[in-house]
């Protein structure tokens, strides 16, 4: 399983500031369309060769602190304080400028009490000397700490290395290599889309107990299958969030968990409720397989429940909630009548076929040609960015490298046609390509 890193500190020290210089992602524009809100307290950290899960805990008290002075509602410093509990590694963040504060005293207290792995970071210290900020909290007692500015992403990098060097080297990829043969798809989504129900009706027999009442919990639970000769590993997380409702420490681990089970995926199938649309949830949970490069399949269910009005209705929501993931194919089925499975599966293995399509120079070089030539990029300051050559970078996503000069003005419009230029010409469904720019030959 990823790691977990969990930012504790008081308000105002910088935490979701560092949090999204950590989590800050190739598609953050994407997500930045309307309608796609993303929920920015639990991402993963991809600057490093590995990645590793961050919850940014909102803020956390010692139990001697008056919650309402701090500004902090009750449940959140209790859900903060079950995420560093549960973090393999606690970055307690303090603010340079300001020094420490009888609240990060009590904070320390408190991490002292839970003892953790704790790295001391000292944020905002742009524009002053870092020795002087490290020397100021010398009386904490950490062994090291690092001076950051998370505004100005100065020391990010740094931090990263320091992160991974603390943390338990997990088999990250050991799930994925153990078979080559057999396809982990994991079905993801909010609580009773369906989840369950459909890996129960793709098992044939009650395998798992699809239940109609909330608040059951169970855990993520895996299957092996062949279909079509195809092998198969299924993973249900219908059980990631049931309890959520009741408990909000256990939200918390849950979206990390879901967050983990589609990175320990190849395939991801977001599972959405045809009778309630695409809810900001579901665009979440889309967005986290976005941020993963993963193969995506959406599944549209109990579409057996929809009126003819309502289907027209949901077919023109659905093309306009799912524009931020053009290339995923949108299949519509009936887990509890069956329907639309065989299509849900061309979908799985196309996807899959199409995250780990294998480009070879000359085709990529020549597509790059033909891109170039139908539209070139526009000149930006009497310079038109140039694309010299374009080589393979990879599989799972499929991933070109493009050499050239002036690439940094290549605008976002630019790189979205080369990416759907590609896709096109290489046919690959279901999958994102990625594209590495790099300056020069
Ligand atoms: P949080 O409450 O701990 O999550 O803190 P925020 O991330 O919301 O940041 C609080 C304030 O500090 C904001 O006004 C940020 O712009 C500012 N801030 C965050 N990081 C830095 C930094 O590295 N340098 C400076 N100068 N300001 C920062
Ligand atoms: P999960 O929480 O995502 O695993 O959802 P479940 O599989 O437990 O299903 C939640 C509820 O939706 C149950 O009452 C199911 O009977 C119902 N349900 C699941 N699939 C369908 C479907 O295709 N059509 C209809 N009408 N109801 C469904």
């Amino acid at each position: 399983m990823l790691p977990l890193v969990a930012l504790v500190g008081r308000p105002n020290v910088g935490k979701s500031t560092l949090f999204n210089a950590l989590t800050r992602t190739r598609d953050a524009l994407v997500h930045d369309e309307p309608g796609v809100t993303r929920d920015r307290h639990y991402g993963i950290c991809r600057l490093g060769p590995r990645p590793f899960a961050l919850v940014d805990t909102g803020g956390i008290a010692g139990e001697n602190v008056h919650l309402e002075a701090s500004g902090l509602a009750g449940p959140t410093a209790k859900q903060s304080r079950a995420a560093a509990s549960e973090a393999d590694l606690v970055l307690f963040v303090v603010d340079g400028r300001e020094g420490a504060s009888a609240l990060d005293d009590e904070i320390l207290r408190w991490l002292r009490k839970i003892d953790k792995p704790t790295y001391l970071v000292i944020n905002k210290t742009d524009g002053l000397d870092a020795r002087g900020a490290i020397a100021e909290f010398s009386r904490y007692g950490f062994a090291d700490a690092l001076a950051v500015s998370s505004a100005h992403r100065h020391g990010i990098d740094e931090l990263v290395d320091e992160v991974l060097e603390k943390l338990p080297e997990t088999g990250q990829t050991e799930q994925l290599d153990s078979d080559p043969e057999r396809v982990r798809v994991t079905f993801v989504g909010r609580p009773n889309v369906g989840k369950s129900t459909l890996v129960n009706r793709i098992l044939g027999e009650e395998r798992m107990i699809a239940s109609e009442v909330a608040g059951t919990t169970r855990d993520s639970i895996e299957v092996d299958l062949e279909r079509d000769g195809r092998k198969y590993r299924l993973v249900d997380t219908a059980g990631i969030r049931r309890k959520s409702k009741v408990d909000e420490a256990v939200e918390t681990f849950s979206i990390i968990k879901t967050l983990q089970a589609i990175e320990h995926s190849q395939v991801s199938v977001v599972m959405i409720d045809a009778s309630e649309g695409v809810t900001d949830q579901d665009a979440s949970v889309l967005g986290a397989v976005l941020d993963s490069g993963r193969a995506l399949v959406v599944a549209v269910n109990k579409w057996d429940g929809l009126t003819d009005y309502q289907r027209e209705q949901t077919e023109a929501l659905l093309s306009r909630k799912l524009a931020f993931v053009p290339w995923a194919e949108a299949v519509r089925i009936s887990a509890k009548h069956g329907s639309g499975l065989r299509e849900l599966f061309r979908a799985i293995h196309q996807a899959h076929a199409s995250a780990n399509y294998k480009f070879n120079t000359a085709d990529v070089t020549r597509a790059l040609e033909i891109a170039y030539e139908t539209n070139p990029p526009p000149v930006v300051r009497g310079h038109a960015p140039k694309l010299r050559f374009a080589h393979p970078g990879g599989e799972n996503p499929p991933t070109i490298v493009v050499h050239g000069n002036r690439l940094r003005t290549l605008p976002e419009s630019y790189k979205r046609y080369l990416e759907n230029f590609f896709r096109k010409r290489f046919k690959l469904v279901g999958t994102p390509v990625r594209f590495v720019f790099k300056e020069g030959e």
